[in-house]
């Protein structure tokens, strides 16, 4: 039998197990320090991924082809 499964590190700090009640932080600390942070703008929401191929079929490209 493996032993009871670690429970993952906090990921404000990586250093203390996540508590179950603060997951995925360890502490109502670390979460409040991570809310800051992204009220600080420290952290960047990512942009909307833009989708290379809109679809199939709809090639608009104006593509130079160098024939
Ligand atoms: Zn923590």
């Amino acid at each position: 039998m493996s032993p009871a499964q670690e429970a993952p590190l906090c990921v404000f700090c990586r250093k203390n197990p996540a508590e179950a009640k603060w997951r995925p932080f360890c502490s109502e600390r670390c979460k409040l320090q991570d809310l800051a942070r992204w009220a600080d703008g420290t952290y960047r929401v990512p942009a909307e991924p833009v989708n290379p191929a809109e679809g199939p079929g709809e090639d608009n490209t104006d593509t130079p082809d160098v024939t």
